[in-house]
């Protein structure tokens, strides 16, 4: 059988797509696989080229005789690109996904957009000749000459837009000026290096006991070969970054360079500073704000080796760096890590990969592991590191936890129990900050009872059903469904209810109650404009405002001194989100909330208002206790056979017709279930937790096995099947391992 393989000749344009196909000599099979830099005649002329191989398979596109052959393997060094090719095809393998679409997300690509440009006004004559001729402009009364050039001579360097617009001067004037020899205008790329104009500061923190030894276990892990991914577990306030900081500088100290993750809403001015402080210029920031081209300028310093330490979130993964010794994950717990686009992958899975390949490592960080990565580290694939203790002895908060339910009887309707008024007032009182955390995440309208904290539950899945139109209630993993109560049926109160409330409402609330206050309000909606979230955030940091409202984007990293009082208003509220990480997330949020308060020298109090005071993971947040935690989540996961312990892979079928999307999906569980697969259990079909988006009927189907190889298996038959099956062109399936909400 002859073996054919697809090249792309030019990776930095913008048609990744565009690959051609070659014939694989003999004496090269085996040899030649994605990412294999090769040698072939290119054009009409077959002048001899560089490409790399995306893909072989074992039939011609085109008339087998007019395909040409691959030259040669190239020798020498391993180019980038190889490694980043390689690991796209290990993503669409085991994420599902077109190759193509797979290359668009490690290469960057090179886009025809130029990038964004500044034009800056700069005086070029000297001092005494720029009086002189200001002198001759006044006389002539050239008064828009004569002030540009004053300007001119009090800021030497004035962008071309504070000139047109600030100073009302025209382009015509600055041509003029140019032209007598005045002022040049300097074009200055605006990305090239976003964070190179920042002075370097004396990096002062020297590292405690705990963090040392965190460093030592690290590096001496690193050093014997024992692991490549380790797993820093260090409660809020223990000086992970510092630890970050320490395992960059060494491995910059042995030639390499490091990609350190951090999610993007913890991107923080505070945080990169640390980084600049301590290594200057070698640092580079990507974020979701850049376009793809000045992306595109910092991946390129990164290539040419101008920059050592990439700092971004998921995507500065693909960094090409040639030297790559270590990537670091921070938070890394954080469901933004996990890709919402096809490929679907999870930037731990994939950095663990990239790091293999680039015999490079690991260090994954965070106060509240995933329970994935935490049940890794007790299985021995990685390596556990912690570090119990805040930095200079700071205690850990003190917790405590309202019931709501009894706030109720003692009719007290609020949305603020009459513990954390009374914090409140108080810390007004001693000019502290306060924080509030709206926990809104995953408000998928479940029903509960006020009184007595019930809720209603689907008897096959153990998730939460949700509200759905006409008084219905729907499990989104097997589609059971009933009608919702108007009663609870554990106490008979007619409190039930889906729960319902938002940011700006509780804004209204605090401020009647208490009227001097000066409130800050962070959503959805404050910061949908481009730096609101930052001018909060400092804002707040400067003292501007008493009390800090907002939902889960206030809670992740920052590092607020003044603040002594975090008040969690509705805990429960994510503890229901219908899925089965929804305990997880709660516990998660919940500590880190926790993990704001008392983060100064004054210590921090935090106060949880739920329904359920005794369900696990308030109880175990309340003692910021992980180990408890995770002892108890484990367990519901090995009952249920939810992963980590098994591994679940979510297909959701989408057509533009219902009655197509619930054909497809009830035949391909049919189809399934005739395979007979050892092992293999199967949830649905059911209507998707968003059963309609855009006119689009979406169906979802839960296929679990202990194996993960098993499920991927299984999707590339169904996705073969699919190809070649005209009846069902219509029909759109997308895989999704272990989803993170699903
Ligand atoms: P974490 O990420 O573990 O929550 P950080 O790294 O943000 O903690 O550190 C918390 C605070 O403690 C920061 O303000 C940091 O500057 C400070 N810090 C870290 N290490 C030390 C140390 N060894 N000595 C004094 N302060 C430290
Ligand atoms: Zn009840
Ligand atoms: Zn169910």
């Amino acid at each position: 059988m002859a073996y054919y393989a697809d090249v792309i000749i030019d990776i930095s344009k913008e048609k990744l797509d565009h690959t051609f196909q070659y014939k694989i000599p003999e004496d090269l099979a085996g040899q030649i696989y994605p990412g294999v830099q090769v040698n072939l005649p290119f054009g009409r002329g077959n002048r001899m080229v560089c490409g790399f191989v995306t893909e072989v398979t074992d039939y011609a596109k085109y008339d087998a005789d007019k395909i040409k052959e691959i030259d040669s393997i190239v020798k020498e060094s391993v180019a980038i690109e190889t490694h980043l090719i390689a690991l796209a095809f290990w993503m669409r393998k085991n994420y599902g996904s077109t190759m193509n679409q797979a290359l668009k997300t490690v290469i960057p690509v090179k886009q025809k957009t130029k990038a964004k440009e500044r034009r800056i006004i700069c005086l070029c004559a000297e001092e005494e000749a720029a009086k002189e001729q200001l002198a001759v402009f006044f006389k002539k009364h050239h008064t828009a000459r004569a002030r540009l050039l004053e300007e001119l001579l009090v800021h030497p360097e004035i962008s071309y837009e504070i000139v047109t617009q600030k100073l009302n001067v025209s382009s015509s004037v600055i041509r003029a000026l140019e032209e007598k020899g005045l002022l040049k205008v300097r074009l200055e790329s605006e990305y090239r290096n976003p964070v190179g104009h920042i002075e370097r500061k004396e990096h002062k923190i020297s590292l405690n006991g705990q963090q040392k030894k965190a460093v030592e276990e690290i590096l001496c892990g690193m050093r014997k070969g024992v692991c490549r991914t380790y797993l820093l577990h260090g409660v809020t306030g223990s000086g992970k970054t510092e630890v970050y900081m320490e395992l960059i500088a060494d491995v910059m100290k042995n030639g390499r360079q490091a990609i350190m993750l951090i999610p993007e809403i913890a991107l923080t001015y505070q945080t990169v500073m640390r980084f600049i402080a301590k290594f200057g210029n070698r640092v580079s920031i990507i974020n979701s704000r850049m376009s793809k081209g000045e992306r595109y300028d910092q991946f390129l310093r990164a290539k040419n080796g101008e920059t050592d330490i990439m700092i971004g979130p998921r995507s500065a993964l693909f960094t090409p760096f040639c030297r790559l010794g270590l990537i670091i994950i921070d938070e890394e717990h954080e469901g933004s890590y996990k890709s919402e686009t096809v490929p679907k992958y999870h930037a731990r899975e994939t950095a663990i990969e990239r790091a293999k390949m680039s015999d490079a490592f690991v260090v994954l960080g965070s106060a509240t592991p995933s329970v994935d990565s935490y049940y890794r580290a007790k299985a021995g694939e990685y390596k556990l590191v912690e570090m119990e203790r805040r930095v200079e002895g700071r205690p850990l908060p003190v917790c405590s936890v309202v019931d709501l339910r009894e706030e109720l009887k003692c009719g007290n309707r609020s949305i603020l129990s009459q513990k954390l008024q009374d914090l409140i007032a108080e810390r007004l009182e001693k000019k502290q900050q306060v924080m509030l955390f709206l926990n809104r995440r995953g408000l998928s309208g479940f029903v509960s009872c006020r009184l007595c904290g019930h809720v209603i539950k689907c008897p096959h899945c153990d998730v939460s059903l949700s509200l759905h139109k006409n008084h219905r209630l729907l499990c989104h993993y097997c589609g059971y469904e009933r009608e919702a109560p108007s009663k609870c049926p554990v106490c008979a109160s007619s409190y039930i209810g889906g729960f319902k409330a938002g940011t700006q409402k509780i804004e209204e609330i605090v401020k009647q109650r208490f009227k001097y206050a000066k409130t800050l309000r962070m959503d959805y909606d404050t910061t949908r404009k481009k730096d609101g979230y930052e001018t909060i955030l400092s804002a707040f940091s400067n003292g501007e405002a008493d009390i800090l409202i907002g939902t889960q984007m206030i809670v992740k990293g920052h590092d607020f001194k003044n603040v002594t009082l975090m008040g969690i208003l509705a805990a429960d509220l994510s503890m229901y989100a219908g899925d089965y990480r929804a305990a997880e997330r709660t516990f998660q949020l919940l500590t880190q909330a926790a993990g704001r308060a008392g983060r100064g020298e004054a210590p921090g109090e935090v106060v949880i208002q739920t329904y359920n005071p005794c369900h696990y993971s308030i109880v175990t947040a309340k003692d910021q206790d992980y180990k408890a935690f995770y002892q108890a989540e484990i367990l519901a996961r090995k009952l249920a056979l939810y992963p980590p312990v098994s591994n679940l892979l979510f297909m959701l079928i989408t057509a533009k017709e219902e009655n197509a999307a619930g054909y497809a999906a009830s035949y391909f569980a049919a189809l399934i279930k005739k395979a007979q697969i050892p092992g293999l259990s199967m949830i649905g079909p059911a209507s998707a937790a968003v059963g309609k988006v855009k006119d689009v009927y979406r169906m979802a189907l839960y296929l679990k096995h202990m194996d993960y190889g098993q499920l991927v298996t299984l999707k590339d038959r169904l996705e073969l099947f699919l190809k070649n099956r005209e009846d069902m062109k219509q029909i759109h399936v997308s895989f999704d391992f272990n989803p993170m909400n699903g």
